[in-house]
């Protein structure tokens, strides 16, 4: 997700630019792609510019329960502020720019590139138990069959390791030793 912010760095702060977006983005290093559909907010601020973006994404998921693959609805906010390398602004008035770790830049090309921002954002929202529906009735343990959409005759009924153990101390013979 790449912006051309050429013209919006030589405007004053305040001025924005609303884009439509709907495109893939490669998933890490992975060649899996992920569609991405929203709308993405640039405003320049006095130092950069400030993005805002509402998008929605839908990546294909392993249910937890019944193993059945399903495309997850994930939907994230990202709020960030990008700053030119080279600032027209900066550069008019002879300053030099500092580069500090951990801040989101934009490159020499002027290219703003949400990718990275989209993706982590994106990672830290797809659950690390995605389930294809919340009632999920999910795989029989003994035979296998998915449960939503098959009746087993197995005994599925959870037991409640308190009775065993109680069962245990009940008939445990006595042993009297005198
Ligand atoms: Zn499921
Ligand atoms: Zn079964």
């Amino acid at each position: 997700m790449h912006f051309n912010v050429s013209q919006l760095l030589n405007e004053s702060s305040g001025s924005s630019r609303r884009f439509e977006v709907s495109e893939r983005i490669a998933r890490g290093v992975t060649t899996e792609k992920l569609a991405l559909q929203g709308v993405v907010i640039l405003l320049r601020t006095d130092r950069g510019i400030w993005v805002s973006g509402d998008l929605e994404s839908n990546p294909s998921c392993d249910c937890s329960r019944c193993l059945r693959e399903f495309d997850e609805k994930i939907e994230i906010s990202v709020e960030e502020e990008f700053f030119p390398t080279i600032d027209p602004m900066v550069l008019t008035f002879g300053y030099e720019t500092q580069i500090v770790e951990g801040k989101f830049w934009i490159g020499n090309d002027h290219i703003l590139d949400l990718d990275k921002l989209v993706m982590e954002s994106l990672e830290m929202n797809i659950p690390m138990k995605p389930m294809c529906k919340v009632d999920c009735s999910g795989l029989c343990p003994m035979c296998g069959v998915d449960l939503n959409h098959f009746k087993c005759e197995c005994e599925n009924e959870p037991r409640d390791a308190r009775w065993g153990a109680l069962l245990g101390k009940h008939y445990s013979p006595k042993v009297n030793v005198s």
